[in-house]
């Protein structure tokens, strides 16, 4: 049977099934890392073992990698998203400019106006 089972929750690392009975017969699966090496390397708490004290061993446990929340994420839907806010930011900025041109034009046109009625204060 092939199983399809999700990346380890602590380091990321891909894991499979084992056939483990215990020593009296009963059946009993497992699940080991493929790549044990890297997931002791990766200090994964799966693996580790000999902590000093419970707080060592909790902050160990409790401690979930930033990055694995992004993983549980589809991708193609955060693709999307960040083309959103892409069109949404190149939106805002063409109506900024327009907005800053429009004024630049009023505030021509305001000045000539002033200095036109400046010019007739003059007479
Ligand atoms: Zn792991």
């Amino acid at each position: 049977m092939d199983l399809q089972l999700l990346v380890c929750p602590f380091c990321g690392g891909k894991v499979r099934s084992r056939w483990s009975p215990w020593i009296d017969g009963e059946s009993c699966w497992k699940i080991e890392h493929i790549d044990y090496e890297a997931a002791v390397a990766a200090k994964c708490p799966l693996e580790m073992g000999g902590y000093r004290d419970l707080e060592e061993l909790s902050a160990a446990w409790n401690e979930r990698k930033l990055e694995m929340a992004f993983d549980s994420f589809d991708r193609i839907e955060l693709q999307r998203s960040f083309n959103r806010i892409a069109i949404a930011i190149d939106c805002h900025n063409a109506i900024k400019e327009r907005k800053a041109h429009a004024l630049e034009r009023i505030t021509d046109v305001t000045s000539r106006i002033q200095s036109s009625a400046n010019g007739f204060g003059d007479r």
